[in-house]
This record gives C-alpha cells, structure tokens and sequence, in this order.
C-alpha cells in the first residue's frame, strides 16, 4: 500500500491551504477530489462565479441610477455576455491553480477520485478506471457541503444555485418570474441579483424570518432597504411543485391557507448540507445532524483525522475553511498535538445582496444569549461622504463591545462597502483591539471606513 503523509478528502478551501502548508514544510501529499480539480465548489458553483454575475448587476443597478450622477442610458444587457465573463473568470482561476499546483512539484499529488475511509489511517480511491489504498499518517476531511433539498414532491423541477452558475450554466436565459425557495443568503443575493436583470422575483421562506439564524435586528434593517419589487413571503411552508409545459408551480401553506405562485422558473436554495465520506463513523469520526465533530483544534475523535471546512458545519464559509485548514496544518506538523486553534467568533459573514450586509463576532443577539453586557456604539451613512457621494446614504455600522472594558467583541455594517468594512471590523474583533484602539486609528477618508473610528470616538 502506497503511503502518504497526509492525504486530503476533498481539494477545496479546506484542504490545499494545508496541502500546499505541508509540502513546503516537506511532507509527501495527496488530495483526492471528486471533481479533479483544486479549489471546491466555492469557485465551481458558489463564491467566485455569484459575485462575477453579481457585480454585473452592480454596474448595470449604478447605470439604472445614472440620471443621478447626470449620466443617461446604458440599461441594455445581454446575460448571454454575462455569463461569459463568468465562465472566462472560472477557467481563468482555475488555470492559476493549475500552475500553482504544478509549481510544488511531485510532494503534492491531486487525484480524481472518491475517497472513503477504510481504517482510522487507510483511504481507498475509486477512480475513473481503477481502485487503490493509501495510508496515510494524517487525514484532513474536507469534503464540502451540497444543496440541502427537502422531502418534497416535485423538487426535481427546482434550479439550484449550481444551474444558476457553475460553469456553462443551465440557465443561459433569464425567465421572467422566478420563485426562490428558501431566503437564505443565496436565495436573498440571487433574489437581487435577478431583480436588477429585470426578473420579477419571489421568496418563500418557511420561518417568519428573513436569514434564519441571524441576528432579527440586522436582518430587518437589512430586508427593509432591499427592493421593493422582491416578493419575500414568510411562513410558506411549501408543499409541492409541479411543472406544466414552460410553467412552475409552487403550492405552499400559509396561515392555514394553500397558495399558489406561477413561475417559469423555480430555484432550490433551502440551504446546504455537509457531505461526509463514506465510512466516517466506522473510522471513529462522530457525525451529529450530518456535521462531522471537532474540536477547535479541527481534531476528529480520532486525533489524526481533522475535518476542514463546511463538512463540519461551524461556519460554512471559504475563507473559514482556509483559516481552519491551516490549523489543521500547525496541529499535524505538531505531532497531532493540538498548537493552533481556530477563533469561530472572528469569521465575518457578508450577504451580497443590494446593498450588502455584513456582521462578526458577537452581536446583539449572541451576546443576549451568552449573557453577555455589551455596550453599542453605531455610525449612520446618512452622515457619510463616501455614501454621500454614490447616493447609497441607507444603512449604518455598529460596533459591540464589552461593558467595562470596551473590547470589541462584534460588529455589524448595513449598506455601502459593508464586505469590505467587515473585515476592518473582523480584525480588531480577532486582535481584541478596545474602543481606545479603533478611536485612535486615523481611517481614510473620505472612505466608509470612517464610521469605525468615529463610532468609536462617540463612547468618549
Ligand atoms: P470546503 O470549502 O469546506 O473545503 P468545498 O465544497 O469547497 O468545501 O470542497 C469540497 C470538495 O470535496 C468538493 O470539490 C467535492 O467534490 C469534494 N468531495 C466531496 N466528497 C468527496 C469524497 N468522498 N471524495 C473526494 N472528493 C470529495
């Protein structure tokens, strides 16, 4: 049996981070994909091609606002063309992963294939043509998340985000009306983004809120600045879709009531679910509700098996699973000996919708639940020159911090720039920077970055 000293399952966002940490450290790796293809699903079908079609929304939302700036026109598109910019963007990433792949040399191998688990230190591969056995002394299981879809009749009618943009998506044609179930952040950010193109939307979400989860505060500020035009129905427990020549048909309860919405097109996005390697629990990895546990140290039950990413369900976001990846890295390169944690309350979330939001750490409802006192401070963008000048004054920032202490334990940001501003937040949430520290720091202006210093001026 061909050995190895660390082999990953699965090549995404939590597995080459270490991959490529380990083989510069010196060890001999292997990363087994489904897909053949480094870099998971977040440049597959998530991250990377949503934002490409979502910032051309962007430009082409700021060219339907032109008449503002003394701009006129520019509101002709063709999605044909935007797709292709996606697409080009994909092959572009994935040729640059391509090179950097083959610039380690042979220590790091990809292999297409499946992986299970046999033995706490043997994977076997299926590949296209032929079967193999690896031991390996450390295993990282990263195998990702997949479309969670629901018991429900007829669900094989529904888009799911990969129809929508995977490479050479299925949808090549916008529809006109397009129901969404399932207003989660994939379901709000594809929402908005197809209400920009033109498509009449609608969300059904099942809970009475908006972003199940989040903090009720946020997300109602959130929803109230989002268009109008997007149809967001709440509590519809949908029952059954059906399809009819070029028509969908979602029946959904509400209030004791059955409803119907017609659509031409219906999307899927109930959330995702871990996706775990056969033969996990036989290995000795205990799995609840599907997630695979660990420690902060990323350490399974089993200590040389680390799970990576969004199969663990801890924070379901790429650049989490890169941070956690190299945790996992630091704790094989000592020994399995756990010397590096990961801080699950410094990962901010951003949902692209128009505008976006954003929040990290602990925020008003997490610290209600913790027990925690917190002391707010806020930032309006009324008063904000950088949203004074795109016209985009809706929204704020705000701060939480430890009473007492005033250490920043959280932040949220609604409106202009809020993606980017999170992670000035983020920072100072993981550097347990104070309300003194951001107070002092000269943020650039005129930058929407503004609000953090001056948020924190206000406590003074
Ligand atoms: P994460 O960001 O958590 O690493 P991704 O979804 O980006 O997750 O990547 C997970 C990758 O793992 C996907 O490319 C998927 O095809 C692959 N994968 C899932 N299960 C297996 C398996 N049993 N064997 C090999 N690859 C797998």
């Amino acid at each position: 049996m061909e050995r190895v000293d660390t082999l990953t399952i699965g090549a995404g966002g939590g597995a080459y981070p270490a991959a490529f940490s380990l083989v510069r450290a010196g060890q001999r790796v292997f990363m087994v994909d489904k897909k053949g293809l480094m870099s998971g699903n977040c440049l597959a079908e998530g991250c990377v091609p949503s934002k490409a079609i979502r910032e051309v929304a962007g430009f082409l939302r700021r060219a339907q606002q032109g008449q503002e700036f003394g701009l006129s026109g520019a509101e002709n598109f063709d999605y044909a063309g935007v797709i292709a910019h996606k697409d080009r963007l994909q092959t572009q990433r994935y040729q640059q992963h391509d090179r950097q792949l083959a610039a380690l040399g042979d220590r790091l191998k990809l292999i297409k294939g499946t992986a299970r688990l046999i033995e706490p230190h043997v994977v076997e591969i299926e590949m296209d043509n032929d079967v193999g056995r690896y031991h390996a002394d450390s295993i990282i299981v990263a195998s990702g998340a997949d479309v969670a879809v629901p018991p429900i009749p007829g669900t094989e009618y529904c888009l799911t985000s990969r129809d929508i943009y995977a490479l050479d998506p299925r949808l090549a044609r916008l529809p006109h009306r397009m129901a969404i179930i399932g207003a989660g952040y994939i379901g709000l950010e594809t929402a908005c983004i197809l209400t920009v193109f033109g498509v009449k939307v609608s969300v059904l979400e099942m809970t009475g809120q908006a972003l199940p989860g989040m903090d009720p505060d946020f997300v109602n500020q959130l929803v109230s600045l989002l268009d109008p035009r997007i149809d967001l129905i709440l509590n519809a427990q949908v029952e059954k879709i059906e399809r009819e020549d070029e028509t969908t048909r979602v029946y959904y309860r509400q209030d004791g009531r059955e409803k119907t919405i017609e659509a031409e097109q219906a999307m899927m996005a109930a959330g995702r679910k871990p996706v775990t390697p056969e033969g996990s629990e036989e290995a000795g990895l205990k799995v609840e509700h599907g997630r695979v546990q660990v420690s902060s140290a990323l350490q399974t039950d089993v200590p040389h098996i680390y799970a990576c990413g969004d199969v663990n369900g801890r924070s379901p976001l790429f650049h989490s699973a890169v941070r956690q990846s190299l945790v996992a890295a630091h704790n094989i390169l000592a020994g399995n000996l756990p010397a590096d944690y990961m801080d699950f309350d410094s990962v901010p979330t951003t949902i692209f919708t128009f505008p976006e939001a954003a929040y990290v750490g602990i925020v008003r409802d997490v610290a209600k639940r913790r027990g925690l006192s917190i002391t707010e401070a806020s930032y309006s963008f009324a008063d904000d020159s950088r949203a004074q000048i795109f016209h985009e004054t809706t929204g704020e920032l705000r701060l939480f911090f430890e009473t007492g202490n005033l250490r920043l334990v959280g932040g949220w940001v609604i409106g202009i720039d809020a993606a980017n501003l999170i992670g000035e937040i983020g920072l100072a949430v993981s550097g347990r920077l104070t309300a003194h520290d951001l107070a002092r720091f000269p943020d650039q202006h005129p930058m929407a970055s503004e609000g953090i210093s001056k948020a924190a001026r206000s406590l003074f």
